[in-house]
């Protein structure tokens, strides 16, 4: 998917948006995510902020300087990873050298990771993009179970795994 991706990056300093950084069609990455209870229902909470992902809707940023549209010199923007081993060794399941983000968080259910869907304002990056938005399309469940895959299943419309062995497939 790199080379359909690649086509929509504007490389270099800029500013102003222009029609190459506005995606039509959506481009996909890789994401962790918290699953944790809300109203007796599993809902998806950011990996490094506190956000609720929106359920049957999309999620938009919202920097408190640049607004929803990512800003290529700010660190803004819906984060995803260009891989599935970046997304899993971001969330410590893989050793890895680089970034590494290992959270633990209040009742937390089991932990999410898998695609997403990104689409509007994209900027790309080493290591993945910032999206002003952005939905969950494809979820594998780390210690879930075939209980809480179908209730996300169904709150979110996506597929949902509660095999994680099905990630390395
Ligand atoms: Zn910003």
């Amino acid at each position: 998917m790199s080379g359909e991706a690649e086509r929509w990056w504007v490389t270099g300093a800029k500013e102003e948006m222009s029609p190459r950084d506005i995606l039509s069609e959506p481009l996909v990455g890789w994401r962790a995510w918290h699953v944790v209870y809300e109203n007796s229902l599993p809902v998806l909470v950011s990996w490094s902020l506190n956000t609720t992902w929106p359920a049957r809707r999309k999620l938009e940023s919202a920097c408190e300087r640049h607004g929803p549209r990512p800003h290529r010199d700010h660190d803004c923007g819906i984060h995803a990873f260009k891989s599935r081993d970046e997304a899993l060794a971001y969330a410590g399941f893989l050793p890895y050298e680089g970034l590494s983000f290992v959270r633990a968080m209040e009742g937390r259910a089991c932990v999410a990771v898998g695609r997403v869907s990104l689409w509007g304002r994209v900027v790309a990056h080493r290591g993945g993009y910032r999206a002003q938005f952005a939905y969950p399309y494809e979820l594998f469940l780390i210690d879930g179970d075939q209980g809480i895959a179908r209730d996300l299943a169904r709150r979110y419309a996506v597929e949902v795994s509660d095999e994680p062995g099905r990630l390395a497939a």
